[in-house]
């Protein structure tokens, strides 16, 4: 792992690229054109998987009330450190389980515990393991069963109802102890003065209020005379038949007296009080007619009057209280990834993680088991496993506390450096990810996809220049290079090379095997060199005169390929013979 490391880690440098990328991708290769002076960027992708085994320690304090239950396990616990020394095995949790399933009583976890609490060793598997259950510790010496402090052991305390206060029974304050109240329908007095009459005892004959009759029949002596004491009735016929004009006749039910008595109150005017039919007292309501009150939440009996069982205890009249420490081992996971070198904007972290071994297996870094400690410190990555385990929130010495932890990691070295396309002319960006392991070349602009136009025209004209390259042998190496070299003055005859132009030299150089990068690279500054030098007697001169005249026939036939020979080309084509003469 470390060496692995180390070896990803080593220098790049660009002749290590340029070799790197003749290698991956020959076909590219040839028309990639290098500053060998170049910067080289480089990143280095860092993976850290960190696995953890930590315990941590919680104080916990439970207080209760002995009930039966509870006194047989308690009595394994007492003793104090006299008899158990300051931290025991707590061989049975059977105080704990009780309190939680019978008591609905939980510990409460202590916040920030005195250190001593946890000084004790981890219990292990072996030397260089802990074991996964860890037993309960307690502290003997605050492990006790005590009288009760808030009812001193009697089991009851003084009623907290804060009207009873322990009195438990007490005179009805709403009747005094009476049992009885004035009514409020009649205040006391038992009856009501009669509405129908005003309290008169009399109604006027045939009304309907207080004279027992329905409405609409007034008119007769049966429905009364409204008051006047007459009624008026038939007086018979004249002889003729017509009806005699009625008479008055003194009303039968008033007796003329235009009054008849009050039915509503028999005539006297009141009415009896319904509520307290008559009394002028009803039963107190507070005391249910009782005379005092008794208190509902304490005992009525003599040895507990007035008392209520003390909350503390529940009666029991003894607390139990255990204070102890559980531990529990944890174990987790986490992975860094992280590019430690310079940025390369064009690659991903999603291309990088393609190359990073997740499954990659760890080896112990350190183990930190009661007084075993060992940590074998790896420079390259002892800073983010310190962070990877603070931010895990866990310490060597303290509580969360690291056991052992396991690394693993890998570099991932990525270079990036440019070239100069020979087809465009562009100057290019391209990657190399994994440079040492599993490299992987990466153009992060296609020129040829971009000048594909140009291409196609560049491979038209160089099918028919071709057939001259093919048909012609050369003799040596040195010519075919004068000879391309002449092509290229040609071309730039008119004062610049045409994109057809160019794509064609740039292929028939290509195609030439023995050239070499540096020779290539010339052919091409040549062409994209706005003033190129002058033609001197070197560049001319073949080795033999067929070889130079078979060139100038060439030539002249490249010059005449678009129709006429203009006055540049003929220039070119005059200078060349000249220098030959
Ligand atoms: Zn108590
Ligand atoms: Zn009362
Ligand atoms: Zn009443
Ligand atoms: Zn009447
Ligand atoms: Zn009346
Ligand atoms: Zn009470």
């Amino acid at each position: 792992m470390k060496e692995a490391a180390q070896k990803n880690l080593q220098e790049i440098k660009i002749e290590d690229i340029i070799e790197k990328t003749r290698e991956l991708n020959p076909g590219q290769f040839d028309k990639m054109i290098f500053d060998s002076a170049q910067n080289v960027k480089r990143a280095n992708y860092l993976y850290v998987k960190y696995k953890t085994g930590s315990a941590d320690r919680v104080l916990n304090r439970l207080e209760f009330p002995m009930h039966d239950p509870l006194k047989a396990p308690m009595q394994e616990l007492i003793g104090g450190s006299s008899k158990h020394g300051e931290k025991a095995v707590m061989t049975s949790d059977k105080v704990i389980r009780l309190l939680q399933d019978n008591f609905s009583r939980s510990p409460i976890a202590e916040s920030n515990p005195a250190a001593d609490y946890f000084d004790y060793p981890l219990d292990v598997a072996d030397a260089n393991n802990v074991a996964q259950e860890q037993q309960l510790y307690y502290m003997p010496n605050e492990t006790e069963i005590s009288s009760c402090g808030e009812c001193t052991g009697e089991k009851y305390v003084i009623c907290d109802d804060h009207v009873c206060g322990g009195v438990h029974n007490w005179e009805c304050p709403t009747c005094a102890g009476d049992k009885k109240v004035e009514c409020t329908g009649c205040n006391g007095e038992g009856e009501n003065t009669c509405d129908d009459c005003d309290g008169g005892g009399m109604v006027k004959c045939g009304s309907t209020i207080g004279s027992s009759l329905v409405g609409g029949l007034t008119g007769s002596s049966v429905a009364g005379c409204g008051g006047k004491g007459y009624v008026m009735v038939s007086n018979g016929n004249f002889a003729n038949g017509s009806p005699r004009p009625k008479k008055r006749k003194q009303c039968t039910k008033c007796r003329g007296n235009g009054e008849v008595r009050c039915k509503e109150c028999a005539a006297k005017g009141v009415i009896k009080c319904s509520p307290c039919r008559g009394k002028g007292q009803v039963t107190c309501s507070e005391c249910s007619g009782k005379g005092d009150i008794t208190c509902s939440k304490c005992y009525g009996d003599k040895a507990k009057y007035g008392k209520i069982d003390c909350p503390v205890c529940e009666a029991t009249g003894e607390t139990g209280k255990v204070v102890y420490v559980a531990t529990t081992i944890s174990n987790n996971e986490k992975d860094l990834f992280v590019n430690i070198g310079e940025s390369i904007a064009e690659i991903g972290d999603d291309l990088v993680l393609n190359y990073i071994d997740k499954a990659g297996s760890v080896s112990r870094s350190l183990t930190n088991i009661n007084d075993n400690f060992t940590e074998e410190k790896d420079e390259l990555v002892a800073s983010h496993v310190k962070d990877l385990r603070t931010n895990s929130g866990l310490e060597i010495n303290n509580f969360a506390k690291v056991l052992t932890e396991e690394t693993y990691y890998q570099v991932v070295p990525v270079v990036q450096a440019s070239y100069k396309h020979m087809l465009t002319n562009e100057i290019l960006h391209f990657s190399i990810v994994d440079f040492f392991e599993d490299p992987k070349l990466v153009f992060h602009k296609e020129a040829e996809e971009i000048k594909s136009d140009v291409k196609d025209k560049g491979k038209k004209l160089g099918r028919f220049f071709g057939k001259l390259f093919k048909t012609k042998k050369f003799k040596s190496k040195d010519d075919k290079k004068k000879e391309i070299k002449l092509m290229i003055y040609l071309a730039k005859a008119d004062g610049k090379i045409e994109e057809e132009e160019k794509g064609f030299l740039a292929e028939s150089i290509n195609s030439i095997d023995e050239f070499t990068s540096d020779e290539k690279e010339d052919f091409f500054n040549l062409m994209n060199n706005p003033n190129p030098p002058a033609i001197t007697k070197e560049d001319v001169t073949f080795s033999s005169k067929e070889k130079l005249n078979e060139v100038i026939a060439k030539l002249t036939g490249l010059a005449a390929s678009d129709g006429e020979i203009d006055d540049s080309e003929q220039e070119l084509l005059s200078t060349i013979m000249s220098l030959n003469e």
